[in-house]
């Protein structure tokens, strides 16, 4: 497991990359954003762990650069104590988790086990970050979807929404979960706009849409995707 270490602290830096590397972690370290961004963007990592307040380039632009990539690498945020933490901008641009410094190093650890343990590179058992189910793949780190050999166009939001699913299988999930993780906390879209992204995720990618075999509906409680 090799993890991006993007802080601008020495001491930190140090003990950091001690501790993550006695826990057997592979740790390659950044100093500024730039840097950062474009260690994330040459090497694959498994989880990237950003602080927000850097030289050059601030964690949130890096992590909404990396993401506009199609980089889907878990990001743990590190913020300072006393630092104004916008978590929902943050979410926003694709950060994954926070941590407010200082913190003890055993919490950075369950968090990292956390984040590696839905990451979908992780769930899929592959490092190329590629899903398939049926006739269909799903290509986290490009962000596309071929079903049968053919490139699926979707939207950014319908393949946002396919991607929580996937990464999220087997759990159920309500109309107003899927608003609030895959649209947005300041999003305006009623639930209705829920259905109808299902809808055309179905169409696009199902058998036979009227009788999904993925991404299946529980009545009465909402969406999830088969196991
Ligand atoms: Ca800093």
């Amino acid at each position: 497991m090799k993890i991006l270490l993007v802080e601008d602290e020495e001491g930190l830096i140090l003990t950091l990359t001690d501790r993550l590397r006695s826990e057997g972690f592979e740790v390659v370290s950044a100093k500024d954003g730039t840097a950062g961004f474009e260690a994330a963007t040459a090497q694959k990592f498994d989880l990237i762990l950003l602080d927000v307040m850097l030289p050059k380039k601030n964690g949130y632009d890096v992590c909404r650069d990396l993401r506009q990539q199609g980089i889907v690498t878990p990001v743990l945020m590190l913020t300072a104590k006393g630092e104004t933490i916008d978590k929902v901008l943050g979410l926003k641009l694709g950060a994954d988790d926070y941590l407010t410094k200082p913190f003890e190093v055993m919490e950075l650890l369950a968090r990292i086990e956390a984040l590696l343990r839905r990451s979908p590179a992780k769930a899929n058992g592959h490092s190329t970050a590629v899903f398939t189910f049926g006739e269909v793949s799903v290509d986290f780190k490009r962000a596309t979807v071929a079903k049968e050999d053919s490139a699926v166009e979707l939207s950014a939001m319908e393949f946002k929404l396919l991607q929580y699913l996937i990464e999220n299988r087997g759990i159920v999930h309500s109309r107003d979960h899927l608003l609030d993780q895959v649209w947005g906390y300041d999003a305006m879209p009623s639930t209705r706009t829920v259905d109808v992204h299902i809808a055309w995720l179905r169409q696009k990618l199902e058998e036979n849409p009227k009788r999904p075999q993925f991404i299946r509906t529980v009545h009465g409680m909402g969406y999830k995707f088969a196991e």
